[in-house]
């Protein structure tokens, strides 16, 4: 019987695989595609301090580095976070995900290609491999299998159409600030937002989030044509990302869920690598404490306790911004930039955790006209 089989082959679950095989277990990976990052969902923009974090060396897969952000409010206002060093890295997805799943098999873990999780019963997992039925053994099933997690529906976990964000992306044609992501705030990204994340000056990923019920091709449409008319489109295509709280009961007998199939996803930008990885971690440890004896599988929420804490307040900042209309977006973008917000964030911005400066934002004066806001936020 193998240690743990962990159904998907995204970064999550090879993280989790690895981590356990660093403490000397074995598992296997369950992939259902027949080819390990693909379909490519992803814009691949990664925090350099993420990735530091994650002790991971990104420069074979890297397309971009990226040192601010640009970001719009509805009526056009910009506030811009720059900064001389790299922030964050554009990575080829597909390139990233075989590049981990080479390490992994370099340490001896297994996967297996073609293999999709159809049930499980204890220590039985129904799979189907090909065209045929196949049984595998494992004392542990983990579901890194993605957002919309078969193990997490098997857990008995419940999710709604509020709990995604319906997003559309292209690779696009144009000319690019190489160094510069620009966000956009409207109506065409109602409860989220638009994206150009430049590949470099000619080509850029391009897309937008709405909410579920959205008519997402004519709002891209809308996005394009208001902003960035002169762009060529190719591919676009339509995925969705977990929105809201890391979900709670993600550990239950032998089964544990981990990145986007748990909602460990940010919530103000959709971001999932980092903190799936970090997770991932985190679960491979808990498990390998459990085999140990020095912990119990149970004990997975509780170490995952910092990342939550961020991933909570991820979530308290995006209902915050969805609360807001267009005019109140436009009025707070207008004062932000006059209280020296792009300096401020210049200063101490993290795109991966908000308490590193939701703090320090809610100490100076100059921002005590939104206190009631920040010390909510910061008492996640
Ligand atoms: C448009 C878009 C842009 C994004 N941009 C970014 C970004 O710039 N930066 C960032 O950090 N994140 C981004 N994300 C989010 C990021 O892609 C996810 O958070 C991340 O891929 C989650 O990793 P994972 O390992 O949990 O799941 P996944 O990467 O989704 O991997 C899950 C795997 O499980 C497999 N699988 C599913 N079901 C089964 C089954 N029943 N049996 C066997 N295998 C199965 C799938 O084939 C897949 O390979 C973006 C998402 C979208 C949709």
């Amino acid at each position: 019987m193998n240690t743990a089989a962990i159904i998907g082959s995204g970064p999550a679950g090879i993280a989790t695989a690895m981590r356990l095989k660093k403490e000397g277990f074995d598992s296997i990976i369950l992939e259902e595609h027949d080819e390990v990052g693909v379909p490519e969902n992803c814009s691949g923009l990664v925090s350099k301090k993420g990735l530091d974090d994650l002790k991971i060396d990104v420069s074979e897969v890297t397309q971009n580095k990226i040192r601010g952000a640009k970001i719009f409010s509805p009526n056009g206002t910009e506030l811009k976070v720059t900064s001389q060093e790299t922030k964050a890295i554009v990575i080829d997805r597909k390139l990233f995900d075989q590049m981990l799943l080479k390490k992994a098999r370099l340490m001896g873990v297994h996967v297996s290609t073609n293999t999709k999780l159809l049930n499980v019963r204890k220590n039985t997992l129904f799979v189907q491999n090909y065209e045929r039925g196949e049984i595998k053994k494992a004392e542990y099933v983990i579901g890194a299998d993605g957002v919309n997690s078969t193990l997490r529906h098997l857990m008995g976990l419940k999710t709604t159409r509020e709990n995604f964000v319906h997003t559309i992306q292209a690779t696009c044609t144009g000319e690019f600030e190489k160094e510069y992501v620009r966000l956009y705030l409207g109506d065409y990204a109602k409860g989220f937002f638009a994206w150009v994340i430049p590949l470099n000056e000619k080509k850029a990923r391009i897309g937008l989030g709405n909410i579920l019920g959205e008519n997402i091709t004519q709002n891209f449409k809308d996005f394009l044509n208001q902003n960035i008319p002169n762009v060529r489109v190719f591919n676009p295509k339509s995925s969705l990302i977990p929105y809201g709280l890391p979900l709670e009961g993600i550990q239950k007998e032998n089964m544990a869920l981990v990145g986007d199939a748990a909602f460990q996803t940010k919530a103000t930008t959709g971001g999932g690598i980092v903190f799936g990885m970090k997770a991932g971690n985190i679960l491979g440890e808990t498990i390998a404490n459990t085999i140990k004896k020095n912990g119990k599988l149970s004990d997975y929420e509780k170490n995952m306790g910092l990342i939550n804490r961020e991933l909570r307040m991820h979530w308290k900042i995006r209902k915050y911004a969805n609360g807001l209309k267009n005019e109140d977006i436009n009025k707070l973008f207008l004062k932000l930039k006059e209280k020296g917000i792009e300096e401020f964030l210049e200063q101490e911005g993290n795109m991966d955790e908000p308490s590193k400066f939701i703090g320090k934002l809610a100490k100076k004066p100059s921002y005590w006209f939104m206190a009631k806001t920040l010390l909510n936020i910061a008492r996640s």
